[in-house]
């Protein structure tokens, strides 16, 4: 049982987030903390981080969306849910608040993104439905095995309520991509279990996933509850060389970029065969690629990139022989 905390927050709320990726787009979270309870979320490793059983949620989030829009001279083009928690957490309280406030915004004109391992229940279809020009999803898949999914993500949707979901947005007319984020080397990265889920993506409509691998931040590393799950799973994480992300996004430790390379390749090729073009995430690898994964939608029609994501061609060996280890 999660203890929901409830609180007021101070504007301004339509803030940039750090992330480079997200840098241009206000980001929302309306919660501190996240029922969901991925065992690898990095969150866990924050020094004020609230536990797996207690969240703060901001129930004035819509309220203050809604003064701050009326008062902006330009609006924002796009939001984005959520950096650090998951707007469709199994809690309706915290359902109620992200609903209202994706409302504001979207009758205000204002596209919304989000990245979810939720249920997307049928309020939010039928909210998406009205304007589903202006809502794009990413939904996080990295297995159709529910046993391992209930490890890995205890309190999120199970796989097939996560391709349901997606049917349902798809069905309604809002672009849907899926992310593969974090594929566990070894564990939910064999061709067996990729070539299952992307069919099963490609039959719920999805043409579009970004990828990256599970990385352990020194923080996480050092406190996070979940890293006991972890290190189960994939015995070899203390063996993993430390590596910097692109700059703003810290670093931490993952598997070497030549074993990196080789996987996504493997995984670019098998969603070749599946009709789903594979990203990797710009922000975790930026040796392997320049592109972004579009992890906050597509960018608009003017700005986007004529090619598809390829892997740049040259490896840096300093990156994989560990920057500093921590
Ligand atoms: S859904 Fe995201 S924020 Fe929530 S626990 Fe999982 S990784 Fe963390």
């Amino acid at each position: 049982m999660v203890e929901i905390v409830r609180r007021k927050r101070k504007p301004p709320i339509l803030t940039p987030s750090t992330i480079p990726c997200l840098r241009q787009l206000p980001t929302i979270n309306v919660t501190w903390g996240c029922t969901l309870g991925c065992v690898y979320c990095y969150i866990q490793g924050y020094a004020n981080y609230p536990g797996r059983d207690r969240i703060v949620l901001y129930e004035n989030t819509a309220e203050l969306v809604r003064e701050e829009l009326a008062r902006k001279r330009k609006k924002p083009r796009r939001v984005y849910f959520s950096s650090s928690s998951d707007a469709f957490q199994n809690a309706p309280e915290v359902q109620d608040v992200s609903l209202e406030t994706m409302r504001v915004l979207l009758e205000a004109g204002v596209e919304v993104a989000f990245l979810t391992k939720g249920i997307v229940g049928e309020r939010f279809i039928e909210l998406f439905a009205r304007t589903p020009h202006l809502t794009f999803a990413q939904v996080g898949i990295t297995t159709l095995q529910d046993s391992l999914s209930a490890k890995i993500e205890p309190n999120a949707a199970s796989p097939s309520q996560r391709l349901s979901g997606i049917a349902s947005l798809t069905g309604v007319g809002v672009s849907v991509a899926a992310r593969l984020d974090p594929l566990i080397p070894g564990v939910t990265d064999t061709t067996e279990s990729l070539v299952t889920l992307l069919s099963a993506l490609r039959r719920a409509g999805i043409g579009d996933a970004a990828a990256s691998y599970l990385f352990l931040r020194p923080q996480f590393a050092s406190r996070a509850p979940g890293l006991e799950a972890i290190t189960g799973l994939c015995r070899n994480v203390d063996a993993w060389p430390y590596q910097r992300f692109l700059d703003g996004c810290g670093g931490g430790r993952m598997i070497s970029t030549s074993e990196r390379r080789s996987r996504f390749e493997l995984l670019q090729t098998l969603g070749k065969e599946a009709g789903i073009a594979i990203s990797a995430c710009r922000c975790k690898n930026p040796e392997l690629t320049s592109v972004g994964c579009g992890i906050a939608g597509p960018p608009p029609r003017n700005e986007r990139a004529s090619e598809e994501q390829a892997l740049l061609p040259f490896v840096d060996p300093a990156r994989d022989q560990g920057i500093a280890r921590k």
